[in-house]
This record gives C-alpha cells, structure tokens and sequence, in this order.
C-alpha cells in the first residue's frame, strides 16, 4: 500500500511533464512503462506491489485487443500517461487507452509480404520507442519510423539498411540521449551486422558502429574495426557478410554514458568456412560497450570466440549493482545461447563469472583467468558432425529475463536442447532470401530427413523449456519450473515477490518469486512467448502481455502441446477483472483428397531433401505445419494445378510465397510437389487409423527416448 500510495503521488506530479530524457532517466519512479524493458537497466522488475500472492485469486482479465494477426506476437508494450503502445507482426503498432482498452490508433507500415522469406524466424516486432511527442519502431523491411505518439500520423521514416541484402529488423528501437538506437537482423542469410544512433528530430544518423569488418579493400570505418579485421581470414566472410547482427538486446548506463550492445552469431555459421584461417572473429558473439553519444568502442567481452554454432550474445542484457566477494559492483548479467552465465563488470568488461545454466557440450568451462571457455572434444565438427548443447535455438533465445532486487535472483526462461552440426566441404553462396550456414547439407544429414512422427515425441526429451531462477552472486540454480514446450514467453517479476511468465501450451501464469510456487494462472487461449510488463493508472495495478505464437519454434516445429493459430491479442490484467475471451476461432479446415501419389521414390526422396533444405523455415520441419502458415498437405486441387506458378514464377509473391527459381529447377519442383503429395497421403491415411498409429509410436518413442535422455 505504501508503495501504491507513493505511486499515486508521483504520477500526479509526471502526468502531463514531458517524456525528455531526464524522465526516460528516472523511469523507476514513474507509474508507466517507459521503455523497452521499463528502465534503461532492462532489469523487467515492476515496484508495483497492489496485486501480490495473497490477492492474485483475483487477478482476471480487465481487456483484450485483437491485433488481427495469427502470426507471432513478441512486443513488449510500452504505457505513458494513461496510454500502452504496442506492436504486431509484420511491424504494426498500437496505440490503445491503458485503462479501458479503446483503440486510439493504429499504424500499418505496409511492409510488403515478399519481404518476409527474409525473417529467419517469423515475422515479428519486439516493440516501440518514445521521445518526446514521438514514437519509434523498426520495420521488417528494415525501415525506421517517427510517429506522432497522440495521432499515430507519420513524422520521419528512413531506410537503415542497403536494401539489396536480406536485413530486416525484428528489435526494439531504444531512445539515449537525443537519438533512436537501432540494429538489424539477416546474419543466416549473410549480412553485415551493425548498429546506428538517428536523431530524433530529423531522422539523420548520427553515427554507426560496425560490428565486423568489411571489404579489407577499402579502408577500415573505425579503429575497432581495424582491431577486430586482424581477427578475421579469407574472402567469404566480407562476400557473405560476416553477421555479427544486433538484432536485439541493449541496455544503457546514463552514468558512463555507454550503451551496451548483443551481437549475433556469424555468417555462415561454420568457422571453416567462414575464416578457414582461424581467428576469434570479433565481434562476432560479443557484448560491445560503445559511447552512446559518438558511437565509439569503449570495451569488449566476448562470450564465444570463433562462433562455430549460431551462439549469439543478443539474448537480453540486464546491468545491476551486486555485492560480489564484499564488494559493491556495477555489473552486466546475461544468458546468451552457448549456455553461460555471465556476470561482467560493466565499466570495464571484465569478466566476473561465468557459470553453465543449462546442459552444455561445446566447451567444459569458462576460465576466469583468461576470460575465454575452453573447448571441449566435440567442438570441432569441421571433420566430422557433432551432436551439441545448446542447439542453435540456444539455452535461452531473446525471450527477456527478470531481475527482482529483493530475492537476488534473476528469472531465465531457459531451454534444454541439442543440435548435430556440421561443416560443408563445398560451400556455395546464394543471395538473396537464403540461408547460407556453411553447414553439411549432403542428403544423409538427418535433419533433411525428419520422419514428423518420429521428431515430435523425440522432442519431448531432447528438447525442453524451463523457467529458471538464477543466483548470479553464488552461480547457482535456486529454483525451476519445467515447461510442456520449448518455446515460451519472456518474464516479469514484481517487488510483491511475483514472477508472471506466459508459455507455448497458451496459460499465463504467476509463480512466488521467492519459491516458484505456481500461485495463479489464465487461460489464454493461445501460446505466448512475448514479455508481460506491469503499470499503474488512477491507483490501480495492471498486467499486460502479447498473446500470439510463433517466433523461430513456434513457426516451423509443430510441438503436440503447444497452443498456436489464435488471434494475437494483447491481454490486460487487473484485480477484480471478468471480461471473458471468445472461444476459439481456428476451426480444422476440411482435409482435401490428395492427388495420387508418384511411384518414383527417389523423386520423393530428393524433394524431401529440397523442402527440408529451402521451405521448412515458413512452412514447418518435416511438413507438418504449425498453423501460422499454411500446411501444405492440405493444399487444394487448385493449388496444386499452379505448383510450378507458385514455386517458380512467384505467383503467391504479394502473399509472401515468393519465387524459388533461383535455387531450384522445374525438376526439383517437381520433386518437392511429389515429396508433398506422398506426405498428404500419408497424413490422409495416418487420419483413418490416427489414434492406433501415433499412439503406438509415441509409446515406443517416449520409451527409446527416456533412455537416451539419460545421457544428456
Ligand atoms: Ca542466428
């Protein structure tokens, strides 16, 4: 009560100032949500204590708004003086009054759909910035935009990207100083990462930091990147790009003025490929402390030297002062995807500890000494494949953990999953919407042939999604919650000693922070992955959070306990709340009889192959979709008369099934339509004796599993 009381005062006294950079400073005290993660510390703790584990009985739902999309959903929203901003897939906004849920505007870029075979992992805006009278967001096709924030009407747009790679933008824009902060995506297609600072008033840039180095031709833009070209060999990585994209977490330290940047994994994945000569590739992996008025380097932790597995450093970056050791320090916490728990001190970047949070193969620890993890066995697969921990999904991907200052603890929605990689001997660069990972992709690499039948109970036990919480001072798990899915939401935590965390099966949920304990949860009726914020208007406290599955897993593994296909809507909370959702709006379409399937079963065999290689990352591993795209065993008779239009004239492009030509034959499309035709059958005669076939395999499957689950 002391602290609603405290509260109220204050947003009396902010309500009508203006949102400059000394509130964007001071957003701990304000009643809203500010910024991206509520505080430039990006630590996602709520001191809003009114809904706590004694009331939280009560806590229903106040409001929902459907985004009218059944895409994924990631944004976390942002609330200032009475109204929440938000944004959907295919980079939408929302502005709508934070108290009732009336929308007041809305803001389609129009991005166009062919640009989406260019999001590696759906389509999706992790939300707005605001300054002043303005609203910032960045756009799949990799365009950064000013809206006025009262009419949602346009104020400046400008492209950030050279519009002939295959960048897009997935992240949040921040706001340092007088600038709007933004990164990119692109790095499994073949970028060049970078980050730029644009001036709010003008949408000029300022200034651009690059993150790996370019043509060696030309002269280097920085001295950093001087540095980090010594650290880099041959000539793919500039043809391709280098990656190293900064496609998500920031944080800012208003004190140091230094703006704390993730970097990405690097193009292509393989470090064979990608500089045959070795070297550690920086920045490729990196956290990257930059001035964030000039832009210019400051320090470097790199988490994963030489990058050989998609192990970004663009997982969510919280700073914190913590007592290490009887000292009091300025620290940076994050959980990147190799799988270690970092806790650096960030005025420096040097490294303070790093612990495993999850399973993990590629190396057997991080020596504090050096600062660099020493490589286990099976961390080569330049000769032979290797089957690793974490996978390329990472212990944790860039779903936003929580940091709650009372239990010390740092909340990490985790996950527990492995990978086979391994290296091409014969790499061929393909521009444009392709992935280019310099990874074996001979037709015996088991992924490109997945039985669906086989891969989902298997994934029961090799792949699993945890809420952990993590002592970062003693690195050490205090508590978990195991999850049905791999793939879940983002996390809040509040000072009233609550954790609320959204997951794939569609239940928001509140766990005691100090415990774990299960204490409330809501039937959303879709599965979430986005972050719940918290907020306070006229003395009351909501919870707001995106309901819409989707994202990297949710988009292409169809995993049986998952919840997807809804309308994405964001959900607003409060105590005393009873609007009711609508039931479900995804009715099962009518399976239509498949064409006749071809005997030729190298045809099937080789199309298998080619879908697995160029059309799983929209349409699903092994055919089976996810419901956010179509299933293409379902295709209509119409469909499939037009297969070659679709796949090789692009006839669907306006839709986003953009033209395949440049990789593949009429032949190959031939043999990814017969590929598709034997899967519909069988899905069409797998529907006659379902409960018998997939029971049975998923005993066999759940008992062969177990036992090799022993040794993970
Ligand atoms: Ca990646």
């Amino acid at each position: 009560m002391r602290w609603t009381a405290l509260f109220c005062l204050v947003f009396i006294s902010v309500a009508h100032a203006d949102l400059d950079k000394i509130r964007l400073i001071n957003a701990e005290s304000d009643p809203g949500w500010l910024t991206h993660a509520r505080t430039y510390s990006e630590d996602r703790e709520s001191p809003l204590t009114q809904i706590n584990p004694d009331n939280i009985a009560d806590l229903g739902l106040a409001w929902y708004f459907d985004t009218g999309t059944k895409r994924g959903l990631e944004a976390s929203p942002i609330v200032i003086d009475g109204v929440i901003y938000t944004s959907g897939s295919w980079s939408k906004v929302f502005a709508n009054d934070a108290v009732s849920g009336t929308a007041l505007w809305s803001y389609d870029p129009e991005v166009p759909r062919s640009w989406g075979v260019n999001a590696c992992c759906d389509v999706v805006n992790r939300g707005v910035a605001a300054m002043g009278n303005r609203i910032f967001f960045g756009t799949i096709d990799g365009r950064l935009i000013a809206l006025n924030r009262e009419t949602g009407e346009l104020d400046w747009e400008t492209v950030t990207i050279d519009p002939s790679r295959p960048y897009t933008i997935t992240g949040a824009p921040r706001v340092v100083n007088d600038t709007v902060i933004i990164g990119n995506g692109g790095a499994e297609y073949g970028v060049r990462g970078y980050v730029s600072a644009y001036d709010i008033e003008t949408g000029k840039v300022r200034w651009r930091f690059y993150t790996v180095p370019g043509n060696p031709a030309f002269p280097p833009e920085s001295k950093a990147m001087e540095m980090a070209a010594k650290t880099w060999t041959g000539d793919v990585y500039w043809k391709v790009g280098g990656g190293g994209t900064v496609w998500d977490s920031m944080a800012y330290d208003p004190d140091l003025d230094l703006l704390y940047i993730g970097v990405g994994n690097g193009s292509p994945w393989s470090r064979k490929v990608r500089s045959p000569g070795g070297g550690d590739n920086l920045f490729l992996s990196s956290i990257v402390a930059v001035n964030a008025t000039t832009g210019t380097y400051v320090w470097h932790y790199q988490t994963t030297p030489a990058d050989n597995w998609d192990y970004t450093a663009t997982q969510h970056i919280i700073l914190a002062d913590l007592e290490v050791n009887g000292e009091r320090r300025k620290t940076l916490m994050q959980a990147p995807k190799n799988g270690f728990f970092y806790v650096l001190d960030r005025t420096n970047g040097e490294l303070i500890s790093a612990e495993k949070y999850v399973p993990v193969t590629w190396a057997t620890h991080v020596d504090i000494e050096t600062g660099r993890p020493v490589e286990s066995e099976t961390a080569d697969h330049s000769v032979e494949s290797q089957s690793t921990s974490p996978a390329s999904l990472g212990g944790h991907n860039w779903q936003p953990m929580a940091y709650n200052s009372a239990t010390g603890l740092v909340y990490i929605p985790a996950m527990q999953n492995m990978e086979e990689f391994s290296t091409t001997t014969d790499f061929q660069y393909n521009k444009g919407g392709h992935w280019n990972l310099g990874r074996n992709e001979n037709p015996d690499d088991p992924f490109a042939s997945i039985d669906p039948t086989m891969l989902l109970p298997m994934m029961k036990h090799f792949m699993r999604g945890r809420l952990i919480a993590w002592d970062p001072v003693e690195q050490e798990e205090a508590w978990r919650v195991e999850h049905a899915t791999m793939w879940n939401g983002g996390l809040l935590t509040t000072r009233s000693n609550l954790v609320f965390q959204g997951n794939g099966s569609g239940k928001f949920v509140a766990y005691r922070a100090d415990t774990g304990e299960r204490v409330w949860e809501h039937d959303a009726g879709n599965g979430i992955i986005a972050p719940p914020i918290s907020y306070e208007i006229d003395g009351e406290q909501y919870i707001a959070v995106m309901a819409g599955w989707g994202g990297a897993v949710g988009l292409i593994i169809a995993q049986p306990e998952a919840v997807g296909g809804g309308s994405g809507r964001l959900l607003v909370y409060k105590l005393g709340g009873k609007t009711v959702l609508p039931a479900s709006d995804a009715p099962q379409a009518p399976f239509p009889i498949p064409p006749p399937r071809s005997d030729d079963e190298e045809s099937v065999a080789r199309g298998s192959f080619l879908y697995n290689k160029h059309c799983f990352r929209c349409h699903g591993v092994g055919l089976v979709s996810t419901g956010l795209v179509v299933d293409l065993r379902y295709m209509t008779e119409a469909s499939h008369s037009l297969f070659d239009d679709i796949v090789l004239k692009g006839i669907f492009s306006p839709l986003g099934m953009v033209s395949f030509a440049d990789v593949l034959s009429t032949d190959d499309a031939d043999d990814i339509h017969n590929y598709i035709i034997d899967s519909a059958n069988n899905k069409y005669d797998d529907d006659q004796s379902f409960e018998w076939w997939i029971n049975t395999r998923l005993w066999v499957y759940d008992k062969l599993g177990a036992v090799i689950s022993i040794f993970l």
